[in-house]
């Protein structure tokens, strides 16, 4: 039985048939396509369950799949993960900010690929907004109760600033995911005013600190952002 389905975008035929392999080989159906224009239409037609967007594609590029995919209300929700190179700093921080879910740089090894994937299609759709009265959330020992504002690390309380906090909620929402400091700067605004870009890495520094080993968790991605250790 097929896992669901996933698009991938890819001009260079090597690295889409080494893709189609392994995906086919973990149960996924493929569809391929080499030109981004394609891929919109592909995406909008089929619907896959994921699309792999490599970034450098002749045409139009990934970062415009990525924005006009994020643009078109009917597809909006189905989650892009990006194809980069390592050099391509710039480029995942603008494909994070366009909405896309997640990247994996070439050279990958086949199984952090599909880990990734997985991930995602795991979080699966409607990620958005949620209630206050949402049940508490928890991952490896920690416990963060919305509503009361209240954190417990293996049962005792650690006290956390609001920003803090919400840091550490917006982290804890999607495991495995990568933020960049954008992106998490704009998800605390309204709750602390005057959290400046760089101050992102003060907050995230005083948090490890405050958890202690479980600190650990909260990876530091060069360059891009920052994630929680997919549990
Ligand atoms: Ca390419």
């Amino acid at each position: 039985m097929s896992k669901g389905t996933i698009l991938v975008v890819e001009d260079e035929s090597d690295i889409e048939e080494l893709i189609r392999y392994h995906l086919e080989r973990e149960n996924y159906r493929v569809l391929a396509t080499g030109s981004g224009e394609e891929a919109v239409k592909m995406t909008k037609r089929e619907r896959p369950d994921l699309v792999l967007l490599d970034l450098m594609l002749p045409g139009m590029d990934g970062l415009e799949v990525c924005r006009t995919l994020r643009a078109d209300s009917q597809v909006r929700q189905i989650p892009i993960v990006m194809l980069t190179a390592r050099s391509e700093e710039a480029d995942i921080v603008a494909g994070l900010e366009l909405g896309a879910d997640d990247y994996v740089t070439k050279p990958f090894r086949p199984r952090v690929l599909l880990a990734r994937l997985r991930a995602v299609l795991r979080r699966g759709v409607g990620e958005g907004e949620r209630k206050d009265e949402e049940a508490p959330l928890s991952y490896k020992g920690l416990t963060v109760d919305l509503g009361r504002h209240q954190v417990e690390l293996r049962g005792k309380r650690v006290s956390l600033t609001l920003t803090e906090f919400n840091i550490l909620v917006h982290l804890l929402r999607s495991p495995g995911r990568v933020f960049t400091r954008y992106q998490i700067l704009d998800r605390i605004q309204g709750h602390d005013s005057y959290v400046l870009d760089r101050t992102i890495d003060v907050h995230v520094a005083a948090l490890r600190k405050k958890l202690g080993s479980f600190g650990s968790n909260i990876e530091t991605v060069r360059g891009v952002g920052y994630r929680l250790k997919d549990a």
